[in-house]
């Protein structure tokens, strides 16, 4: 054996060693195990902000490289072009019309509401935590801030984070007025909490170090459970304005100010898929990084940019829902790929509870697909048709390269409380036309006719539930 003294190791020894290694490989290979998952979600980030999304003057060589090593989705989607009811789908597979994750009078949920994501809803936590998976989240929550609604009563074993928005809980005594709060924030001007479990351990949040917190806590979580499958949720609070980043990235970006965070999101990235190769566990980790709406256009430059998409948060635009998408799985996934097939957050929730060799929830309508063809076979994605919505309207429907616009809105504008009915529905191309320039229905009616048809199936099995977004804060504590 291995003399440790002397630092020598004999000829018979290294053969032995060889030939274990070799049975261990052969009986007991790591892809047997079943994998783990970390969904990296960031805020408001536009499908035009990263370096291998095309932007000329972002730098961001983490996820660069995670597109490298992995697969870069061109066309996929968001549930919504807002926070909440984005999330809600993320984490229950499910359109949020079916469980009350979204409104048309309040778009999200804020510190004065009541509602949240309902007991009846099956998260993704809680599918996998059934399959005897350890679960961490850590980040922006925004499904409920009561704790009925938080992570560690939704399947989530551990949750350290803001729960809501980080632009919430504004001091108006301390802040100064408007958006003046916003071109040069400072922590003290927005009073929100972090949380630890249940328990507010800071208030206001140093935002400062929040990427940086959300962060060293995910790979604690990983390193923890090494040896159990997992699920990290990471669903940052940047690059949502008030716009907060670590000393280390102060001024470092040719972009100013908004990707100072973001570079610190891609390094967050970095951080996390290191972690996992020093752990031995890339090639049985699943991870996935999207954002939960577009960019919100109105900030400036403190928003991001959706690229050659068209508007950006709030809309059901292209610029709205679609999101710069990566998958990654060393093992399994081939490297440096780019696909155009169709996927969805509500996607990951099914991909995941596939890969984990569980039985997907059989008492509900599911809207979400596997992707694994797509993702380890190249081949079709079972995706063929996205909905969008607007609060509870379905707004426009897409159906492969086709997407028809019933009604158009804009948001966060002078005139984003004018909505325009279209009659017959504008119709797009976005393979030929990507930004939603040039309408072409009259020259295809049999295409809007399809598109119809799918809308009307889709309608035939909805019975959508209360809002839970428009639930007072007092009568839930009454
Ligand atoms: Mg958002």
């Amino acid at each position: 054996m291995i003399d440790r003294a002397a630092g020598l190791v004999s000829p018979m020894t290294l053969l032995w060693a060889g030939a274990l290694l070799a049975s261990l490989t052969t009986s007991a290979p790591a892809a047997e195990r079943r994998p783990n998952f970390v969904i990296i979600y960031a805020d408001d980030l536009g499908y035009g902000d990263l370096g291998c999304f095309g932007h000329p003057t972002i730098r961001t060589p983490n996820l660069d490289r995670m597109a490298s090593e992995g697969l870069r989705f061109t066309q996929f989607y968001s549930a919504a072009p807002v926070c909440t009811p984005s999330r809600a789908a993320l984490m229950t597979g499910r359109l949020p019309i079916r469980n009350g994750m979204c409104s048309d009078k309040r778009r999200v949920l804020f510190p004065d509401s009541g509602g949240g994501i309902p007991e009846t809803e099956i998260t993704l936590a809680e599918a996998l935590k059934s399959q005897g998976y350890a679960t961490g989240c850590f980040g922006k929550w925004h499904l409920g801030h009561l704790p009925q609604f938080l992570p560690t009563n939704n399947g989530f074993d551990t949750y350290y984070g803001i729960p809501y928005s980080n632009d919430m809980d504004r001091l108006n005594d301390v802040a100064p007025p408007g958006r003046e709060a916003f071109w040069n924030p400072k922590i003290e001007y927005w009073n929100v909490p972090l949380l630890r479990g249940t328990e507010v351990i800071e208030r206001p949040t140093d935002q400062t170090t929040i990427t940086r917190r959300y962060t060293e806590e995910a790979i604690s979580f990983i390193r923890a459970h090494q040896e159990e499958p997992f699920l990290v949720y990471l669903p940052h609070s940047m690059v949502h304005i008030p716009l907060f980043r670590s000393d280390e990235f102060v001024g470092k970006s040719a972009r100013g100010l908004y990707v100072d965070c973001l570079e610190e999101v891609d390094w967050s990235v970095g951080q996390v898929l290191q972690a996992l190769r020093d752990l031995n566990l890339d090639e049985q980790t699943l991870v996935f990084f999207s954002s939960d709406n577009g960019p919100w256009l109105t900030f400036n430059e403190h928003g991001g940019s959706a690229g050659l998409l068209k508007d950006g948060k709030g809309t059901t635009y292209e610029g709205g829902m679609r999101e710069p998408t990566i998958a990654w799985w060393p093992s399994r996934v081939p490297s440096g790929r780019v696909t155009q097939e169709l996927g969805s957050t509500m996607d990951i929730f099914t991909t995941c509870v596939t890969l984990a060799g569980a039985d997907l929830p059989s008492d509900r309508i599911m809207d979400g697909v596997d992707l694994s063809s797509v993702l380890f076979d190249e081949g079709p994605s079972k995706r063929k048709a996205v909905l969008y919505y607007r609060g509870t309207t379905l707004m426009a429907a897409r159906l492969g390269p086709w997407k028809a616009h019933y009604f158009t809105q804009t948001s966060y504008r002078k005139d984003s409380q004018t909505r325009v009915t279209h009659d017959p529905p504008l119709l797009y191309h976005l393979g030929h036309d990507p930004g939603e320039q040039y309408n072409i229905n009259e020259a295809h009616p049999e295409i809007i006719a399809r598109i119809d048809a799918l809308v009307a199936e889709h309608r035939q099995h909805l019975d959508p539930p209360p809002s839970q977004l428009e639930i007072p804060l007092a009568v839930t504590n009454e």
